[in-house]
C-alpha cells in the first residue's frame, strides 16, 4: 500500500532524512522507534506531505503523493490539491489538536461533512459509530475541556476513522498523556491493528510495539538502521546502535 523510495528531507543545511526506503503492505502495522531527532516525525509528515520532501518518492496505493502527471508533465500539487489527497491518510498527533469550541461529535463529523459531503444525519450516524468504537458513546456532546487527555486522544482517533482512511499515521500518540491514561489509547490502537488496518506508529512504547506490530523499524540519524519482526529487533537486535538505544530506554 505504501512505497517510500529514497526519501530525503532537509531543513536549511540540516538533512533530517537521508534516503529512506520503506514498503508497508495493506493491513500491516509497522512501529518506528529511534532516538529523539532521528527523523521519525519528519518521516510520517513526509508520507502525507505535511512536509514536502526534498527528494525521493512516496506512493500510496499506486498513486504518487504530492505530484500529478498532467499530460506527461509531472508537477507538484498545490497545498489545496494536497488537502484532498490527505483525506485518504489519517494522522493522529501527539497533541490531540481537537477544536475546543466543538463537541466530541462535532469534531468527529466536521471532515466527513466538509470533505466527504455527508448530510447531517448521516454524519451524525458515522460520528456516533466511531465514538462508540473508541468507547466514548457517553461523551458525544462533551467539549474537549471536559474530557481527559486519553479521552481527547480517543476522539482524535475516532475523527480519523470517520474519514475511512487507507492508512493511519500515529505520531507518539501517548507521549503527552499521564501514565494512567496511556493504556486506554493503546487498547484502541490494538483493536485497530487487529482489524487489519494499515498503520505506521512512531512510539516509545516498546512493549506495545512488540505485542501489536507486525514489523519494527529502528531509525537513527535519518536512516533506517534495522527492521524486522518486533521480537527480533527488540529482543535480539543485529545492530549495535539499536542495542544501545534499547538499553537506554528499557
Ligand atoms: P522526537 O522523538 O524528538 O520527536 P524525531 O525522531 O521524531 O524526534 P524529528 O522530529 O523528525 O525527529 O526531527 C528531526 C530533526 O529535524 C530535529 O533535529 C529537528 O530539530 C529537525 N526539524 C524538524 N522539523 C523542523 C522544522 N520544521 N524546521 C527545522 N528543523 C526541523
Amino acid at each position: 500500500l505504501v512505497r517510500i523510495v529514497g526519501l530525503r528531507k532537509s531543513f536549511g543545511a540540516i538533512e533530517v532524512l537521508k534516503g529512506v526506503d520503506l514498503e508497508v503492505a495493506r493491513g500491516e502495522c509497522v512501529s518506528i522507534v529511534g532516538p529523539s531527532g532521528s527523523g521519525k516525525t519528519t518521516l510520517l509528515r513526509c508520507v502525507n506531505f505535511l512536509e514536502r520532501p526534498t527528494g525521493g518518492e512516496v506512493w500510496i496505493d499506486g498513486v504518487r503523493i504530492g505530484q500529478k502527471d498532467s499530460g506527461g508533465r509531472v508537477r507538484d500539487l498545490s497545498d489545496r490539491e494536497m488537502a484532498g489527497e490527505r483525506a485518504e491518510i489519517g494522522f493522529v498527533f501527539q497533541r490531540f489538536n481537537l477544536f475546543p469550541h466543538l463537541t466530541a461529535l462535532e469534531n468527529v463529523t466536521l471532515a466527513p461533512r466538509r470533505v466527504r459531503k455527508l448530510g447531517p444525519a448521516e454524519a451524525r450516524e458515522v460520528g456516533i459509530e466511531m465514538l462508540t468504537k473508541v468507547g466514548l458513546a457517553h461523551k458525544v456532546d462533551d467539549y474537549p475541556e471536559r474530557l481527559s487527555g486519553g479521552q481527547q486522544q480517543r476522539v482524535a482517533i475516532a475523527r480519523v476513522l470517520a474519514m475511512q482512511p487507507k492508512l493511519i499515521l500515529f505520531d507518539e500518540p501517548t507521549s503527552a498523556l499521564d501514565p494512567e491514561l496511556v493504556g486506554e489509547v493503546l487498547a484502541v490502537m490494538r483493536k485497530l491493528a487487529e482489524e487489519g488496518r494499515t498503520m505506521m506508529i512512531v512510539t516509545h512504547e516498546i512493549q506495545f510495539a512488540g505485542d501489536v506490530s507486525d514489523r519494527a523499524i529502528f531509525m537513527d540519524e535519518g536512516r533506517i538502521v534495522e527492521q524486522g519482526p518486533p521480537k527480533e529487533v527488540f529482543k535480539n537486535p543485529a545492530q549495535e546502535r539499536t542495542r544501545t538505544f534499547l538499553k537506554k530506554i528499557l
